[in-house]
């Protein structure tokens, strides 16, 4: 199978029954491919449908010089929009726009937010909840270069489990309240074992990134009348707002990019964490 997941390009041919897109045009594709006829896609839920195809990961994908997709996916670029620079918006931003859009529902002018993660999709959650929310954010990171990047992309504050203790940095600038949402790129057994200690009475704990399990108390739950929640990519609809909020200039995707032939190393790269926000491969 031929991976990549992340695809945006210029329409090069369509089938007889297309009408929304035409040879030429340049566009971002959502994640996956869906029908449009079954229940979960009449509401809208895109990533529920029951008849899904995940290029990259269930069909060919987009490290390849032409991908074949579906109307349903595409969504036309407004003029001036790079292809090569939005396409991480693909999966990684809209992954990262749909937990922000709903803890934005849950956040008011005064409250506090956090940010666990700035990389490939921490990076573009926290632009998207300054655009979104007036809130005050704190960026928490292993990785000084990674907290660099939270402050020039507009956090409040950044802290460094390494060097400080989260919970009581969270507890002194939030006056002991909390934290109301916590944004989680990382998902692993130290960050998601946080919550009890900086997630505010009746917040939430959004799980975006896995990899590590949730071991906390049953009772801390109930204490803390907080929830984990799990979030799975986004709607068609939330990738067509996230190119909306990357046209307002609000959203700066960090990329660099490579050739098809180098994608060995550019894997290598970002398993020694030496990639910077999100890594382009070119045809
Ligand atoms: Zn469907």
């Amino acid at each position: 199978m031929t991976l990549g997941h992340e695809n945006a390009g210029t329409v090069v041919e369509t089938g007889d029954g297309v009408s929304t897109v035409e040879e030429g045009e340049q566009v971002i594709c959502h994640t996956v491919m869906t029908c449009g006829t079954c229940r979960p896609c009449r509401l809208g839920e895109d990533m529920h449908c029951e008849n899904i195809q995940f290029p990259g990961l269930s069909t060919d994908g987009g490290f390849a010089d032409q991908l074949l997709t579906n109307e349903r996916a595409v969504i036309p670029l407004p003029d001036g929009v790079d292809t090569t620079d939005i396409a991480p918006h693909a999966d990684a931003g809209i992954t990262a726009y749909h937990a922000v859009k709903l803890a934005a529902r849950e956040l008011n002018p005064g409250d506090h937010a956090v940010v666990i993660g700035v990389g490939g999709l921490g990076h573009i959650g926290l632009q998207c909840l300054n655009a979104m929310s007036p809130v005050t954010i704190t960026a928490v990171d292993v990785k000084n270069s990674a907290l660099d990047l939270a402050d020039d992309l507009g956090a409040h504050h950044t802290v460094n489990p390494s060097e400080a203790d989260v919970a009581d940095e969270i507890d002194d600038l939030t006056d002991g309240n909390g934290a109301h949402q916590i944004l989680d790129f990382v998902g692993s057994d130290e960050t998601t074992a946080l919550a009890p200690d900086v997630v505010a009475a009746g917040g939430d704990h959004y799980v975006v990134g896995y990899g590590g399990h949730v071991h906390e108390p049953s009772q801390a739950l109930v204490n803390g009348d907080f929830s984990y929640q799990g979030t799975l990519v986004g709607q068609y609809t939330e990738l067509q707002e996230l190119v909306a909020l990357v046209e307002r200039g609000d959203v700066d995707l960090r990329t660099s990019r490579y050739n098809l032939g180098e994608i060995n190393d550019v894997a290598a790269k970002l398993d020694r964490g030496e990639i910077e926000g999100r890594a382009v491969i070119t045809p």
